[in-house]
């Protein structure tokens, strides 16, 4: 395939562009162009303004004068593939090859020979999802007892930290958020190459990628961007001279930059050269220039964010390593003195000592690390790596983060022993109503979130407000609302849902017939209480400000029986629920939920538990390595009833990734609360809006709540929950707007009532959110629930509300009251309470 010629710049742009570029200016996609064609003095300017950008990241991240490798094996767990990159030897057909995989002594005597040698790095590289193509490898699997490779890999890093204590580095190529998510608790880091942006290359017949499902450009971002959504200290690059122009070349690196400052995770950038290798279709491509090489490695220094290291592999730079110095590399990668380079066998890794000496040439010191880099160490235990490996860590690191001079042994891979004791401000609860809380945001404010500017980048664009017939919309509305949530009535919907004045009046009317019609007058209520049994979380939701960091004023965990003391308590005090939601705090035990469960019914075995949001059940279930299903049908064997529906927020990835950052994708929620009612598992579902979306969101949300219901009727209620902004990070930050108005919260209770018509019956609002007036309001418009006395609130209240953290029942009679109709109390599965165990 022919790379398109490009222009070479002028001297002018040239000029400008290396002025830039010693400024410290930020540069943009034409001016990095501009400076990869650079050579000769040009290319030492360009080099000696990324030697300066290297050397101000290394003073910033406290390793002055420091270059690195990292001491690793390599371990080829398969080289069956299913995809076909034309330059490459690695992957391999099934007759070339004894087995399929590495058996596990196999790969556990890899990792022992490198432990004696006194490497800390386990580096698992590894052919993508090689079962879908060859039968062989699935059969393989199949015979041991695995589901997928990357099952296999789970299994194999978690014999090496257990067996020789080196650290695992995964590379197993494409990963979706949950398969990140399982893999996260047994890796140091990971990494993926990006190779390159330029679709052409993957989607044109003859080009390098063409015919591999994975090296598709969209594919390979999701994944660097769900990496950093479930915080994995991550290495990722770009291939050089594999036929990208250098416009291409440098998107690639934007593309990466932009991800590294939104999320913060990425570790190093491998800038990698292409090497020709005879037996491959690339055999006749020129090896790319390691001139145009160095000139890459301090492009991309100069792009990449503070704290992100420039990587060039020193086995594919020749005898260029001062070149390479020079253009601002601060890492050589893994170097290893037991197993080959196995993608480049024909070219051995150098030895250490020769590499030592040419790096203190170039006045550098070179000092092993471990495969996470230092920085990721600093936070949080568990913040950006699983707790279950901080002892391995911790054992082959130095104060600083670099690697101890030890050789690894093997530790246990599990929790610290001594269960989960109350500790921090656990009275939360109560005092929020009183003192408050402690400061408006939390000690981490300006790097949890990400950078905000990015992220405002991404803020998703309402659309035009339709000229669609509202009449025509309120006659489909009275006639057969269901059919307003079918995709050929969007546009009338959107109508609908924008309505104001006089239409707005007519639609409430009609979803309040409609509330008549499908449950009568009542306005139900449940006595319940809240038990936040945890507010650390890391997961840095925007939106939330009830998550803390551990060490935060606020922050707090309670037992398994401090928990099961205040579940008691109300039931005391008459609750037939208890509603349980707490951070994905790291340190809570994979066994803790169940506990929890199994202690509250053996208190209280009348006690309805409805308990764990989707986002906690699949992070509990990717800690504990099992399915969600698994998961669930143990937490339902333990005695947990129904499921919240929280987390759902919008159900549109677009609007999630700026809300939530880290949180399930719209797709896994459907499928977690999809798999609990299958399991006979009811649940919630919930919508939180007036943030960053818009009234296409909402009516898309409430379309998908409609579909799922039809699949599996699970759904108890549809719970619309306004944004609570006062201090939510991403108000504070001024990214999002301040909750929805009056008008929005009576169009989408009227919406949900009409369009969930036949399918949810029961249309709940939240006196939390609403307060006393606009909670009767939305109760004449449609609504007919009005949640729970829930004893104690802390979510809305730590995040600004002001409507309290309890109602005793009489109050909520005064709301119904306040309505115009009765009040009765309910089951949380809208039961009769007289027939009720209670
Ligand atoms: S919403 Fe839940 S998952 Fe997200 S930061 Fe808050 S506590 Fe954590």
């Amino acid at each position: 395939m022919m790379t398109p010629p490009e222009p070479r710049p002028s001297d002018a742009a040239m000029r400008r562009a290396l002025r830039r570029a010693s400024d410290g200016s930020t540069l943009d996609l034409t001016e990095a162009t501009v400076l990869l064609h650079a050579r000769g003095d040009q290319l030492d300017e360009l080099m000696a303004a990324a030697s300066r950008v290297r050397d101000a990241h290394l003073r910033a991240e406290g390793r002055e004068g420091i270059v690195t490798y990292s001491g690793s094996v390599f371990i080829p767990l398969t080289r069956l593939c299913r995809d076909r990159c034309h330059y490459c030897t690695f992957a391999t057909v099934p007759h070339r090859l004894p087995a399929a995989f590495l058996e596990r002594d196999e790969v556990l005597e890899i990792a022992r020979q490198g432990a004696a040698a006194g490497c800390k790095e386990a580096l698992f590289t590894l052919g993508d999802r090689p079962e879908e193509r060859w039968p062989a490898a699935r059969k393989w699997l199949e015979e041991r007892g695995f589901d997928s490779t990357l099952d296999y890999v789970r299994a194999s890093a978690i014999a090496v930290l257990e067996e020789t204590g080196l650290l695992p580095h995964l590379n197993p190529g494409v990963l979706s958020w949950e398969e990140l998510s399982r893999l996260r608790p047994v890796a140091a880091s990971m990494g993926m190459m990006l190779e390159t942006t330029a679709h052409r290359l993957w989607s044109e017949p003859g080009g390098p990628h063409y015919g591999s499902p994975d090296k598709e450009p969209a594919v390979r971002l999701r994944v660097l961007t769900d990496a950093g959504r479930v915080a994995v200290p991550f290495t990722t690059g770009i291939l050089v001279g594999i036929g990208e122009t250098l416009t291409e070349r440098a998107e690639s690196l934007l593309a990466i930059r932009g991800i590294a400052r939104q999320y913060g995770h990425i570790q190093e950038i491998i800038v990698q050269n292409f090497r020709a290798k005879p037996d491959t279709a690339m055999r006749g491509m020129p090896d790319a220039d390691l001139h145009e090489l160095a000139a890459t490695v301090a492009v991309g220094r100069l792009l990449m964010p503070p704290g992100v290291s420039v990587q060039a592999p020193p086995n594919l730079v020749g005898d260029e390593f001062q070149l390479l110095l020079k253009a601002g590399i601060d890492d050589w990668g893994g170097v290893s003195p037991v197993t080959p380079d196995h993608v480049n066998p024909e070219r051995p890794w150098p030895a250490l000592d020769a590499l030592r000496e040419q790096t203190s040439q170039a006045g550098f010191d070179l000092n092993e690390r471990l495969p996470v880099y230092p920085r990721f160490l600093k936070g949080a235990p568990g913040q950006w790596t699983d707790i279950r490996i901080a002892e391995h860590i911790s054992a082959v690191a130095k104060p600083n983060g670099l690697a101890a001079d030890v050789k690894p042994a093997g530790l246990p891979w599990q929790e610290p022993d001594g269960g989960l004791e109350t500790v921090g401000r656990a009275d939360l609860n109560t005092t929020i109503d009183t003192t408050g809380r402690t400061g408006d945001r939390r000690g981490d404010f300006d790097s949890v979130y990400g950078d905000w500017e990015e992220l405002r980048k991404q803020l998703p664009k309402a659309p035009e407000r339709l000229a669609a017939d509202v009449k025509q919309g309120l006659r489909l509305a009275e006639a057969n609302p269901g059919a307003l949530l079918d995709q050929e009535n969007a546009d009338v919907a959107l109508a609908l849902m924008t309505a104001d004045g006089e239409a707005l009046e007519t639609l409430v009317r009609l979803a309040d017939e409609a509330r008549k019609e499908a449950v009568g007058d009542d306005i139900t209520y449940v006595v319940n209480r809240n038990i936040n049994f945890s507010n650390v979380c890391y997961v840095g939701c925007r939106f939330c400000a009830f998550a803390q960091r551990e060490r935060d004023a606020d922050a707090f965990r309670l037992s398994v029986e401090e928990a099961a003391d205040r579940a008691e308590e109300a039931w005391n005090d008459g609750a037939t629920e208890v509603c349980m939601q707490g951070g994905i705090d790291p340190k809570l035990p994979v066994t803790y939920y169940a506990d929890l469960v199994r202690a509250i019914k053996k208190r209280v075995p009348g006690m309805h538990v409805h308990a764990f949001s989707p986002m906690e059940i699949v992070s509990a279930a990717s800690k504990a390595g099992v399915s969600v299903r698994e998961w669930l049908t143990d937490l339902r064997d333990a005695g947990l009833d129904t499921i919240p529906g929280t987390a759902a927020e919008i159900l549109d990835d677009d609007v999630r990734w700026v809300l939530t950052k880290g949180k399930l994708p719209a797709s896994t929620w459907i499928e977690v609360v999809s798999t609990a009612h299958s399991l006979g598992i009811r649940s919630s579902s919930t919508m939180m809006y007036g943030h960053v979306d818009h009234p296409g969101h909402w009516l898309a949300h409430l379309r998908t709540l409609a579909r799922v219901q039809d699949e599996t009727g699970g759904f108890t209620e549809f719970v619309a929950l306004p944004f609570v902004h006062r201090n939510a990070p991403i108000y504070l930050a001024g990214v999002a707007r301040s909750g929805p108005s009056r008008r929005d919260n009576r169009a989408v209770h009227a919406m949900a009532r009409l369009g969930l018509h036949g399918r949810i019956p029961n249309i709940q609002c939240s006196w939390v959110k609403l307060g006393e007036e606009g909670t009767a309001e939305i109760l004449r418009g449609g609504a007919n629930d009005v949640g729970g006395t829930l004893m104690e609130e802390t979510i809305s209240r730590m995040a600004g509300s002001e409507h309290g953290s309890a109602r005793t029942v009489r109050q909520l009679e005064e709301l119904a009251t306040l309505a115009g109709r009765p009040a009765r109390q309910r089951t949380t599965t809208y039961g009769s309470i007289a027939a009720a165990t209670r």
